[in-house]
């Protein structure tokens, strides 16, 4: 890409987009192509069209999508299959009609089989079944990786996609309900702290696994591989390490400073025993991973802390 490319980051608004535009920026980029969500709804078809033949984008980073932790994917299944597969649908087709030079599609670590032997390797897609909390979701994730392998195939497109592991940082969203676990947990320590609540619950048995991703560390992975990779092989974005839910909960008490109990809601589902990543293909394109998870959610408690702050004022 160079520095006066025309690049349309889709999703903004959200933890992802809005930490990719902003790295977009830092390293020079100025001519991004930003859509509000209530000025461009994706999921209808005449209007990505209408938008695409107007913008005319070049390169095109494909971060929106409806997401959410294992409630609010339990709760709204339809949703999240329907909106999903509306928005790529549109957007990778209207990106191969009006010529996009190339386009990156964000999937996540969720579509591989409920029981991948770990670290997952990118080979493992489609071996098994699904983890059933979060089925519609990774079905529309892999139905818009096979649609990008398609168009690749028949009409010569450059679409590539890549497979994060789980997100956190600034900006993202901290419902106690609908979040993902470490932000509805980064809410809850919070408010018990402030409120001086004798326990807080931890969703499941604690003992699930997972591995989370600075949402920085992804940003840069995404812009290098738009700069650098061409295939229509995924590539699996990680830190590389994998802790329980009940250690993840630890830390986050002590980064928060919360001094009472944790007690855990077993009625809560697990969802999949573990998610850890094999980063050796990104890792060999010259990306690694620099954000700590103490280090990432220091900061992202600092944001929080600013943000609540203001909105609680408002
Ligand atoms: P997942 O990776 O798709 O399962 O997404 P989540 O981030 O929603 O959940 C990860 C794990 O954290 C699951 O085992 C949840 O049961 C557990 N968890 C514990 N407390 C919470 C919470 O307050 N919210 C969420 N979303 N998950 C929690």
């Amino acid at each position: 890409m160079d520095k006066e490319a025309r690049i349309y980051v889709a999703g903004h608004e959200g933890l992802v987009g809005s930490t990719i535009t902003r790295h977009l920026r830092e390293q020079g980029f100025n001519n991004l192509i930003l859509k509000p969500r209530d000025s461009l709804d994706l999921c209808r078809q005449e209007s990505v069209k209408n938008f695409f033949a107007f913008e005319k984008p070049e390169y095109v980073f494909l971060a929106a999508a409806r997401v959410g932790g294992i409630a609010a994917n339990q709760q709204h299944p339809a949703d999240f299959i329907r909106d999903n597969l509306q928005i790529q649908t549109n957007v990778i087709d209207s990106a191969y009609r009006h010529g996009v030079k190339k386009l990156l599609f964000l999937g996540s670590s969720c579509i591989y089989p409920r029981l991948a032997s770990q670290p997952i390797h990118e080979e493992c897609l489609m071996g098994g079944y699904l983890e059933s909390t979060n089925e519609p979701y990774a079905v529309a994730k892999i139905a818009g990786i096979k649609m990008c392998q398609a168009y690749n195939r028949q009409y010569g497109t450059d679409f590539i996609c890549v497979m994060p592991a789980n997100l956190y940082g600034p900006g993202d969203n901290f419902d106690l309900e609908n979040a993902h676990v470490l932000a509805a947990l980064m809410h809850r320590f919070h408010l018990a702290k402030l409120n001086g609540e004798k326990e807080v619950a931890v969703w499941g048995t604690g003992k699930p696994r997972r591995e989370f991703l600075h949402v920085d560390d992804l940003a840069a992975a995404v812009i290098l591989l738009m700069n650098i990779y061409s295939g229509s092989e995924i590539i699996n974005i990680g830190s590389g390490k994998d802790i329980s839910i009940a250690e993840a909960a630890q830390l986050l008490k002590e980064v928060i400073g919360y001094s009472g109990a944790i007690v855990y809601d077993t009625a809560k589902p697990d969802g999949t025993p573990q998610k850890l990543l094999d980063i050796n293909k990104i890792k060999a394109l010259g990306w690694q991973p620099v954000i700590t998870l103490e280090e990432g959610l220091r900061s992202t408690y600092k944001w929080f802390t600013e943000y609540y702050r203001r909105h609680a004022r408002d």
